[in-house]
């Protein structure tokens, strides 16, 4: 599924830092957004390759 509703330029790795909470894999993809403005620290959100679990702080 695609959104054209994200006006960020979405960056998308893989990774093995995070590990799931759900299924304790360490397959993850994770991309960092900028929310709103620039005095805000960057969110990161992870997902789940293994069970599609997803997860932001
Ligand atoms: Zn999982």
């Amino acid at each position: 599924m695609t959104r054209d509703a994200m006006p960020f330029s979405k960056q998308e790795a893989s990774t093995d830092m995070f590990k799931c909470g759900k299924c304790k894999q360490r397959k993850c993809t994770y991309y960092q957004m900028q929310t709103r403005s620039a005095h805000e620290p960057l969110t990161t959100f992870v997902s789940c390759v293994h069970c599609g679990n997803h997860w932001r702080f």
